[in-house]
């Protein structure tokens, strides 16, 4: 199986886990990065202060480590 690459990099993804609708799914660190400069301002590997919303609830989600 062949994967298309869209860009150069690939940072890779981080797991998430929505509690109340029992959903996993991943977040890219370049989808991250503009999360959290838009949440604080600077962008970096830690995700302690990074709030992801569930694509299907809209909860706020925790990552999976
Ligand atoms: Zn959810």
């Amino acid at each position: 199986m062949r994967k298309k690459k869209k860009k150069k990099v690939d940072y890779g993804s981080m797991g998430f886990h929505c509690k109340h609708c029992n959903y996993s799914f991943e977040v890219d660190w370049e989808t991250l990065w503009d999360i959290q400069e838009c949440t604080h301002g600077y962008v970096g590997f830690n995700l302690n202060d990074t709030f992801i919303s569930c694509p299907r609830c809209g909860e706020i989600c925790e990552y999976e480590e």
